[in-house]
């Protein structure tokens, strides 16, 4: 366990700042002929309408030179962006910033798969830096690939147990990772143990306070399993493992820096877990010689990323879109519509992408739908009617989305779903 950095830490980036370089090394013969390779397979793809053809292509340039990431990410900045819930928009947000320092190579696709990475680096081959957001399981290998400045690491939730196997095992991986690349800066979420433990001892930490509210995958200890002690934020284990001083703290208002000053922090985005990916990527960027000014001036202009929190009319209403794959993302959604009273669809699918477990449906506070009309669908619609019966919640199940959808009232509605429910639906809503 590492021991907290002083706290004042969050300040020093704009001095210690890396100067970007100004453009990338030749790339070898053999990896230049893959990227060739990748790119024609990529247009091929295109042309013959099978897709946009960038991961296919990821995938040709990855077989003819396994070590592509690597030599495709030398010489630039890299930061990589792991974790359960809210990658994508941290992706955004660092990319952003950084725009303002110069051109950035990002997967803001979100293919988060070496194939998916390489793609977006031949996209942008000359760009002095590349934000990547990553899956999980891939990281300690991305890590040893691209050599990367900084990693912000989220958190790490239930939905990755599933996928990803025994989350020490990732630890494991991870720490071990981090232990070859002691020059990465590493920006991570003192508030959640699990992370905190991955975290392990680095040489270069910031560490970010959220206000999460999700803490039910983490009332034990992810080293020795005892139950955590906790008081307020703080949370301690009898075996050491403890809630590192966090140089960076968001408020419903501030960025709150270690030193004790603040700075006002604006998003269009909703949410406080928004509040808290803006936080790490401001970290992850001063780590690369952004200015927090900067960087929160940027960041007031963004706007929602791949229609999550976007709205949508449909045939006399508001749609307000929020995306829930797991309790920890359901649970901050739920808590923010819970200061309205619009009608609300859920909707929830259990395909492979969404993981088919849905048992975490039970760890989401459904209560606070209380008084509210409230419509279940998706293909999985009566395990969450089930599910809404014992959270004592009143509501109509009905098995099709848009037939959903033109059952609530006319005026705003928010439409909560789980991962492909909500693809599926915005895709009809525009079609309809
Ligand atoms: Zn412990």
């Amino acid at each position: 366990m590492s021991t907290a950095p002083p706290p004042e830490s969050g300040l020093r980036h704009a001095a210690d700042a890396k100067a970007p370089v100004p453009s990338t090394p030749r790339l070898p013969v053999r990896t230049a002929l893959a990227v060739r390779a990748g790119r024609a397979t990529a247009w091929l793809s295109r042309r013959t309408g099978r897709g946009a053809g960038g991961i296919i292509g990821g995938r040709v340039t990855l077989l003819l030179d396994p070590s592509a990431l690597g030599r495709l990410t030398k010489g630039r900045h890299v930061v990589i962006v792991t974790g359960t819930n809210g990658k994508t928009t941290t992706t955004a947000m660092t990319a952003l910033i950084l725009r303002q320092l110069g051109a950035v190579a990002t997967n803001s696709d979100g293919a988060n798969m070496p194939d998916g990475l390489v793609a977006a680096l031949c996209a942008a081959p000359r760009a002095p830096f590349a934000v990547l957001e990553v899956d999980e399981p891939y990281v300690p290998a991305v890590i040893d690939a691209t050599d990367p400045d900084a990693l912000i690491l989220l958190n790490f939730s239930r939905d990755q147990l599933d996928r990803v196997g025994e989350v020490s095992h990732l630890d494991a991986k991870l720490r071990a990772s981090l232990g070859r690349h002691s020059a990465c800066t590493v920006i991570a979420n003192a508030d959640d143990p699990v992370v905190v433990s991955a975290a392990g001892d680095v040489n270069h930490m910031e560490w970010v306070s959220g206000d999460a509210l999700w803490l039910h995958d983490s009332t034990t200890c992810p080293r020795c399993a005892r139950v955590l002690r906790r008081s307020g934020r703080d949370w301690r284990c009898a075996c050491g493992l403890h809630r590192p001083e966090p140089g960076w703290t968001v408020t419903d208002t501030d960025l709150q820096l270690g030193d004790g000053s603040s700075v006002p922090l604006v998003l269009q985005l909703p949410g406080r877990f928004n509040r808290f990916n803006a936080v790490t990527a401001i970290a992850a960027a001063g780590a690369l010689g952004a200015e927090v000014n900067t960087a929160v001036t940027a960041l007031a202009q963004m706007a929602p990323v791949g229609g999550r929190f976007s709205t949508m009319p449909f045939e006399g209403r508001e749609l307000r879109f929020l995306l829930a794959k797991n309790p920890a993302g359901a649970t901050e959604n739920l808590v923010m519509l819970s200061a309205t009273d619009t009608p609300v669809v859920v909707a929830v699918n259990g395909r492979e992408a969404d993981g088919r477990d849905l048992s975490w449906l039970w760890d989401v506070p459904f209560e606070e739908l209380g008084g509210r009309t409230v419509i279940a669908t998706g293909e999985r619609c009566q395990d969450l009617s089930v599910r809404l019966s014992y959270a004592g919640i009143e509501h109509v199940t009905v098995p099709r989305p848009l037939d959903a959808l033109r059952r609530a009232p006319l005026g705003t509605v928010d439409v909560f779903a789980n991962y492909t429910a909500f693809r599926d639906l915005i895709a009809e809503v525009r079609d309809a």
